[in-house]
């Protein structure tokens, strides 16, 4: 017979659950303690760099960085790994925009609805600069020009890699393997791929 599941439990499976409905392919949880956080990952956006350095507040150096991330993780109750599986042509697209916004999207909802059962200090993490994907129309980011708050608080949330996450060795962690080509969504397709997020619930 088994034991009954905490009130947390419940309240990471629902969340999970409604991750999924909005999109994503999988959602696994992990102890935070297994989250790989490198300090070279981060060291890596600035050199060799990355177009989109210093171009929001979601990316170097305007992050807190990899100190900081541990800091979060050694708060954090439980950690959400978030995989969007796509057929690999897609990210080398027009729509690789639509799935990383979604990605976006999808880890800020899973922070909203944690944040609103009482984890009030969840934090989610995506991918990607939000200016490329958010703001690509605009010269600058609003809040780095000061110009005003952000234009896309709902969605916009700073890349894993900039706070030293090292994203394909927490998914091992995490258990995700290579993308399932039975899904429907990628069924058919020769090659797959996926993009990644993450929300530490706090
Ligand atoms: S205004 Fe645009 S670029 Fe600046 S933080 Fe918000 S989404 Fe990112």
């Amino acid at each position: 017979m088994s034991l009954p599941s905490s009130l947390f439990d419940q309240d990471i499976a629902e969340i999970i659950n409604k991750a999924r409905f909005a999109g994503a392919t999988e959602v696994r949880r992990l102890a935070p303690g297994d989250i790989v956080v490198e300090k070279q990952m981060a060291a890596y956006c600035r050199e060799p760099g990355c177009p989109n350095f210093g171009q929001s507040p979601s990316c170097p150096p305007h992050v807190a960085g990899p100190a900081a991330f541990v800091e979060l993780q050694g708060r954090s109750r439980a950690a959400l790994m978030v995989r969007i599986e796509v057929p690999s042509a897609v990210l080398f697209s027009d729509e690789r925009r639509e799935v990383m916004r979604l990605l976006h999207e999808i880890v800020a909802g899973i922070e909203q609805a944690a944040i609103a059962r009482g984890y009030a200090g969840s934090r989610s993490f995506a991918g990607g600069s939000c200016k490329d994907l958010f703001c690509i129309d605009h010269p600058e980011c609003r809040v780095l020009s000061e110009n005003g708050p952000c234009r896309n608080p709902d969605a916009a949330r700073p890349s894993m890699s900039g706070f030293g996450v090292n994203v394909a060795k927490t998914l091992e962690m995490a258990g995700f393997t290579e993308p399932d080509k039975t899904r429907p969504a990628v069924k058919g397709e020769e090659a797959t791929s996926w993009v990644a997020g993450m929300v530490l619930i706090i």
